[in-house]
This record gives C-alpha cells, sequence and structure tokens, in this order.
C-alpha cells in the first residue's frame, strides 16, 4: 500500500476549488494559509496517520477556505449582553442613540470643521464644538474633553495642583477597576497626597487643619463603586468649597458617572448631577461620557473659565483629547439633554434602564418555551423576576427589578456545575454571542437589554445543535 501523499503549494494553488478562495482573499493570504496547512500535516503524512482522502486538493482546499473565513472575521463582535448589567464596562458601556450612530458616520465620512471656525474662517479649537451645549445644560462656564474621566482626573489634577499638595478624605481613596487609583493617580500626575480624616469619618476641620502654603486644591471624589454605611460623615460639595474658597484653593469634584438629570424622575436612584455639584460650588468638575451620560467614551471637564484655561494649556492635553468620531456623538447626545421630556424615549441607555419590569415580564414569558422547545429535558426553563444592575460603579448597590430567563439544571447536584459551563459555553459560542449570568446554581438571561428579540430566536436552533 502506497502511503498518502502531500500535495505541494503550487499545485494546490491551481485547483479549481482555490480560483474562488484567491479571487476573495488575494494570493498572498491564500498562500500563507496553504503552506501553513502544509506545514502542519507534514509530520502526520510522514507517520502514515492520514488517509488520501484527507488529503485530496478538495479537503485541502475545504480546510483553507475555513480558515480564511476565520482570519477574515472581524474580532470585534456583537453580543447579547443579557447579564442584568446596563452599563457594562467589558462590553462597551453605553449603547449610543441612533442620532449619535449617524453623527459618527458623517464625521467618519466626510470633512469637517473640528478645529475650524466656519464664521471666521480661522483656525477653531475642538473643545467649542460643544461648549456651547455644555454650558447651557450644566451652567458651567467652560469645558474641555478627554480620553476619558480618568484621563480628566490626570489632567485637572497635574494642571491645577502639580508639585503642591492635593487634600483628600481618606474615605474617598478609591479604585475603579482596571486599576484606577486615586492615590496612583495623584502621584502621577505630580501632586502630593495628603489624606485627611478616616475612612469612615472626615469632618469639615479636617480639611481646614490640613491646609498650608503648600496646599494646591482640595479634591472630593464621588465613591460610585461602593458605599459606607453606618457610622459615617463626610463634608458636602458646598461646605468644602467654602472652606476652599476662604483660602484660595479651587475645589475639584470627580463625580465620575455624572448625570445631568436628576435620575429620581424615572424611579431610579438618585446620583449627584453636574449642575449640583458647581451650584454648590466646585471650580472643577470631571465626569465619563459613556457611563449615566450614555454617550462616547469622554471624559468631561467643566467648571470655571480660568481654571479650564489652565488645562488647556497643559502639554498633557494634546496626549488625551478626544478624536471627532467621539466629538460628534457626544454632541448629538448633549443635544438630546435638551428636551428631557423625551429623553427616555431617545437616549438608549436611559430607555433600557427605565424599561418597566411588567414589560420585561411579558418578553420572558413569550420566550420561555421557545428557549425550552431546543433544549434538553434535564433543564427546566422559566420566565423569573430578576435584579440587574446599573453597572459602571454606579449605584453598587441598587437594583434594577428586571424579569429573566432562568435555565436549571434537573441533575443531581454534583454535574449542575458542568451542565452549567458547558450552557455558558453554547450560548458564548452563537453566531451572535449570548451572554449570562451563573447565579444560584442556574443560568440567567436577564431581558432588560433583548431589544433584537428576533435575532435572538433564530439562533435557538444552533443553540439545540451545540448542545448535542
Ligand atoms: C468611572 C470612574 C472613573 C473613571 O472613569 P473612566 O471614564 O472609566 O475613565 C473615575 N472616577 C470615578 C469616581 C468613577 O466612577
Amino acid at each position: 500500500m502506497t502511503s498518502a501523499r502531500l500535495p505541494s503549494v503550487d499545485s494546490l494553488l491551481r485547483t479549481p476549488a482555490c480560483q474562488p478562495l484567491q479571487q476573495r482573499y488575494g494570493r498572498e493570504a491564500l498562500l500563507a494559509t496553504l503552506r501553513d496547512l502544509l506545514d502542519e500535516l507534514r509530520t502526520p503524512t510522514r507517520n502514515g496517520q492520514l488517509t488520501a482522502q484527507e488529503l485530496s486538493e478538495a479537503v485541502l482546499a475545504g480546510r483553507a477556505s475555513e480558515r480564511l473565513a476565520n482570519q477574515q472575521r472581524s474580532r470585534i463582535r456583537r453580543v447579547f449582553n443579557l447579564t442584568g448589567t446596563v452599563l457594562h464596562t467589558n462590553l462597551g458601556r453605553a449603547l449610543l442613540p441612533e442620532e449619535a450612530v449617524e453623527a459618527v458616520c458623517l464625521a467618519a465620512r466626510y470633512p469637517l470643521n473640528l478645529e475650524f471656525d466656519l464664521a471666521t474662517g480661522k483656525r477653531g479649537d475642538r473643545d467649542d464644538l460643544i461648549e456651547g451645549l455644555i454650558r447651557e445644560l450644566t451652567g458651567a462656564e467652560a469645558v474641555t474633553v478627554v480620553n476619558n474621566n480618568a484621563a480628566a482626573v490626570l489632567l485637572a489634577l497635574n494642571s491645577l495642583g502639580a508639585r503642591k499638595e492635593g487634600i483628600i478624605s481618606r474615605g474617598e481613596l478609591i479604585e475603579i477597576g482596571g486599576a484606577f487609583r486615586i492615590p496612583d493617580i495623584m502621584a502621577r500626575a505630580g501632586v502630593k497626597l495628603h489624606e485627611v480624616g478616616t475612612t469612615n469619618r472626615t469632618h469639615p476641620h479636617d480639611y481646614a487643619n490640613a491646609i498650608s502654603p503648600r496646599s494646591g486644591l482640595l479634591m472630593r471624589v464621588h465613591t460610585s463603586n461602593y458605599s459606607v454605611q453606618g457610622f459615617t460623615a463626610s463634608v458636602p460639595t458646598a461646605a468644602l468649597a467654602a472652606i476652599a474658597h476662604e483660602h484660595g484653593l479651587p475645589l475639584l469634584e470627580d463625580l465620575g458617572s455624572g448625570s445631568l438629570v436628576d435620575l429620581s424622575c424615572w424611579g431610579l436612584p438618585k446620583e449627584p448631577t453636574v449642575q449640583e455639584a458647581l451650584r454648590d460650588g466646585a471650580d472643577i468638575v470631571t465626569f465619563s461620557g459613556d457611563k449615566l451620560l450614555g454617550g462616547p467614551q469622554a471624559g468631561l471637564i467643566v467648571g470655571r473659565k480660568e481654571l479650564i484655561q489652565r488645562i488647556k494649556k497643559n502639554p498633557l492635553k494634546r496626549a488625551l483629547r478626544v478624536d471627532k468620531l467621539t466629538l460628534a456623538a457626544l454632541e448629538a447626545v448633549l443635544n438630546l439633554y435638551r428636551d428631557p421630556d423625551r429623553l427616555a424615549e431617545r437616549l438608549s441607555s436611559l430607555r433600557l434602564l427605565t424599561r418597566p419590569q411588567a414589560e420585561i415580564r411579558h418578553q420572558a414569558q413569550r420566550l420561555a418555551p421557545q428557549l425550552a422547545a431546543v433544549m434538553d429535558k434535564c433543564w427546566s426553563v422559566t420566565a423569573s423576576d430578576a435584579l440587574g444592575m446599573i453597572g459602571s460603579g454606579a449605584q453598587p448597590v441598587a437594583r434594577l427589578a428586571s424579569a429573566a430567563l432562568c435555565l436549571r439544571p434537573q441533575q443531581p447536584r454534583r454535574l449542575r456545575g458542568r451542565s452549567l459551563r458547558q450552557l455558558e459555553t453554547a450560548l458564548r459560542e452563537l453566531p451572535i454571542p449570548v451572554l449570562g449570568r451563573i447565579d444560584d446554581d442556574a443560568l440567567w438571561l436577564d431581558l432588560r437589554q433583548l431589544d433584537d428579540e428576533a435575532a435572538f430566536t433564530e439562533q435557538l436552533p444552533q443553540l439545540r445543535e451545540a448542545l448535542g
């Protein structure tokens, strides 16, 4: 019996099956893929482990086609976020409203007046594109926008407090996910950390006693991602601003989420707003664009004109500035805030956060039988009430009353963990990966964010196949 032989790259390249591949992916890519494939098969072929059929030109071309298709596929994939966390940092936080998507496309496709004043024909400043809106919406004198809120805090600290002391409560030395820690950022900004008070209680005199000729600024950080309860005391913005101003120092407030509207109007937990912080006397306020604001990733620095001027002159600003796509999206989102009555309909993140539980329950009841039909008998599928979260560190203790598809394995306890992990993997490997959460021996698909129901149900037959 003659052992099967590996064809040469050249002969493979000439086979009819490879012609459409060359057309589609180009000769270079096809050649590289064929070489890799043949290299991998060399040893098993020599050892006689492969049949002539497995090494036929048609089969090899088929394998090359699969690889090329895989390589071509974008690494950025749309997913279904059914985790129950709406502003999920790992899944891209806020979804942009249609108005912002359109603005991004326009800015991507055409030249635009990014730094060009159309009224005078002279060079402009990119911050001017949104300054009017921000002033109108927040009452701030001026604004500058950078890459994200971490950059905003870094830039503001460095511009206003380098080589001086920054006075901050020990209760506000926070860490945000992804290694953003206030003491580290202060150090990198060249500001000397002067911590006052204790973890649970800090009083006005703690700040006042710390002020000296070495002081550069007072800082207040919204402890967005955890909550201190019990015997606690902190100094409100207004009182802290009074202390700072008595000594001629600026007060910098990092709000994190930075909402521009009172969320309690929609039954959501109240977050401090940017307007309130400014009205209470904060000189500079920093906040994220893609948290509760519902826009693109950005860091907004708003406040007193003279301080914003200093921040804009800092050479670091150039390194941290935003691009045109972000500004386009941000302007479109801010525009929606001019009509607060319709905000919850039009701003995607707010629409999702305020979706009524009754509506989500109906959706769960409608989908549960369809999901049950593709699941094996050893799973129970029910429409169950669930509790979600806002996410992105906003209101960590608050829960959003929601509803979910709850998939519970009916096997003996010791086998359940494995079944749950297999199901989780099968869901993740669907064409549009479905991400849920495992809790209490069950897999939960929180439906608050399931807009595109048709795309979800279309995939169910493939789930059945994957689960075999
Ligand atoms: C989220 C957050 C940050 C970091 O903001 P990014 O936009 O993620 O860079 C900083 N400070 C606070 C208080 C936050 O909540």
